[in-house]
């Protein structure tokens, strides 16, 4: 370990042999995609190679799959269902997700690592998202044996309403939480009856990977194919496959749209859960101290790069200089440096392109007027010169039409407004294209509850944030998506209604 005397070099070098280490204890074995339950070669025989934000450093080459790969993933996908997975029943399909849960547990430590290695994100909340991941497959794995079909007996009529796969799903996963987001369509896609053909995202292929290693003993040849590559290549031969009968989406809404129309060429069902700029609101009778925690993980957990994150924060006029005074001293608090480390609150972003985005708004918001309260750089400190790093940045009075405001940053950054008037504040909350999430802060329990019915979104947190647990369907409004995870209704986006109406005349 190196110490707070050890100069910036030193600390950079220990840092990365740190990554090294774990690199060679973490990394898959097997990079090219998984396919009919084997790791093959891409058809194209290229590469592409993933990086660690942290360091810099090249982590692995991976098989960049295309079209081509895609067909083979999607025959072997079909193969599967038709040979194997659509004869196993509910209790089958029930153990298989199950021990999926129990080989995830098994190796968290592990995965934890490799999803920081790959994305950047701090170790504490990676080992979060892969006791999460797990949690998914045992939530569907309840849900699937409660299932029961419908009938109605009526005279001489005997009608049967059953639910049925589709058969194959793709499925389009981003690079914020590669692992979570993963199980949040492989699960429900399952245990609907369903295999899957899924690509990740280029950023952070390996968690994925690894993760088919390791489930390849318990889940029968076929039924999960990963295909890593890019989106426009891989991503876009998955959503317009003709064989493919339900495309799930995560990712950003620009790419949703286009997801949308490739799937419509086959007329194809599309889940999306897209883009945010969710509100936060703090009403003047807080808890200071506790409004200054709940607002700073909203904006600044996994480095800001989540969907929900609470982007725009509306303080009370009453509370706000305290409220602002105390985010400006959680920031200076905050340890920024190596994810690894379990002390690490902030990571780098997951690339070097991500903290270009970022600077760009940054440096938009300083030309509209924007007045940094803290942050709006990348870090001043040598010793993480080589990685994606961003400082935590609070900005004030932009105007809320500002690019900075309406976009979504995918960064810790946060736009800051004080309110007066609640209808006038609702307004500004509302003034922006995407519906995901939204927080709201007060000890006024209908008064809270007032401002969650009054917020245009899918999902509304009072006194908490990011807290989204199995059972409490997620997802947007407006330009934040179609269709809902997390719930029962998922079960729904992948299978198809059949009615049998028999006469028994
Ligand atoms: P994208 O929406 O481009 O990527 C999400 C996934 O879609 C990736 O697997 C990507 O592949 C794939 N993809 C890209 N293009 C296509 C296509 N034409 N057809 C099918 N699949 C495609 O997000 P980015 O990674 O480019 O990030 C850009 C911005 O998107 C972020 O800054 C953020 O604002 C937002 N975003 C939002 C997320 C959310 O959860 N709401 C998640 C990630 C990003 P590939 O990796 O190869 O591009």
């Amino acid at each position: 370990m190196s110490s707070q005397s050890d100069s910036p070099s030193d600390q950079r070098d220990a840092m990365q042999q740190r990554h090294e280490e774990a690199a060679n204890e973490v990394l898959p074995e097997h990079t090219d995609p998984y396919i009919g339950g084997d790791f093959t070669a891409v058809a194209g025989e290229e590469t592409f190679e993933t990086i660690d934000p942290t360091t810099g450093e090249v982590l692995a080459s991976v098989g960049r799959g295309r079209e081509a790969d895609i067909d083979r993933a999607v025959e072997a996908a079909w193969s599967a269902f038709e040979g194997t997975w659509s004869e196993y029943g509910a209790g089958r399909r029930q153990r298989v997700l199950t021990a999926i849960a129990e080989t995830i547990d098994e190796h968290a430590d592990e995965l934890a690592r490799l999803e920081t290695l790959d994305n950047g994100k701090p170790v504490s909340e990676a080992t979060i998202d892969v006791r999460g991941t797990a949690e998914q497959f045992r939530y569907f794995a309840g849900l699937v044996r409660g299932d029961s079909g419908e009938t109605m007996a009526e005279g001489s009529r005997y009608g049967q309403v059953i639910e049925e796969p589709y058969g194959v799903v793709g499925q389009i996963v981003p690079w914020n939480f590669p692992l979570l987001i993963t199980s949040w369509k492989l699960a429900p896609a399952l245990a609907a009856g369903n295999c899957s053909v899924l690509k990740p995202a280029e950023q952070t292929p390996l968690s994925v990977l690894r993760l088919a290693e390791l489930v390849d003993d318990v889940v029968p040849n076929g039924v999960i194919n990963i295909v890593p590559g890019y989106g426009e290549e891989a991503g876009a031969a998955l959503t317009g496959h003709p064989d493919v009968r339900k495309v799930a989406f995560t990712g950003s809404t620009a790419v949703g749209k286009q997801v949308m129309k490739s799937a419509a060429e086959h007329v194809t069902d599309v889940t999306l859960e897209l883009g945010g700029k969710s509100p936060v609101v703090v009403f003047p009778d807080v808890d200071t101290r506790k409004a200054v925690a709940l607002v700073s993980s909203a904006i600044f957990y996994n480095t800001g790069e989540c969907c929900e994150a609470g982007s725009r924060l509306f303080v009370h006029e009453d509370v706000a200089d305290d409220v602002l005074d105390g985010l400006v001293a959680a920031i200076d608090d905050m340890t920024i440096g190596d994810p690894l480390d379990e002390e690490t609150d902030l990571g780098p972003k997951v690339s070097g392109e991500q903290v270009e985005r970022t600077m760009e708004y940054l440096e938009q918001a300083q030309d509209e007027g924007g007045q940094f309260l803290a942050g709006g750089d990348r870090p001043d400190d040598e010793a993480l010169a080589g990685g994606c790093f961003v400082e935590p940045t609070l900005i004030e009075g932009l105007d809320h039409d500002s690019g900075a405001v309406q976009e979504e940053i995918f960064g810790p950054v946060l736009d800051v407004f004080r309110w007066e008037d609640y209808d006038e504040m609702i307004e500004l909350a509302n003034d922006v294209e995407y519906g995901l999430a939204g927080g709201v802060i007060s000890e006024d329990i209908t008064q809270a509850n007032r401002a969650a019915r009054d917020i245009e979104a899918g999902y509304i947190w009072i006194n908490s944030y990011h807290d989204l647990v199995p059972g409490l369907p997620f997802g947007g409004y407006k330009q934040s998506g179609i269709g809902r995870e997390l719930s029962a209704d998922t079960l729904d986006h992948y299978r198809q209604t059949k009615t049998i109406n028999l006469s028994l005349r």
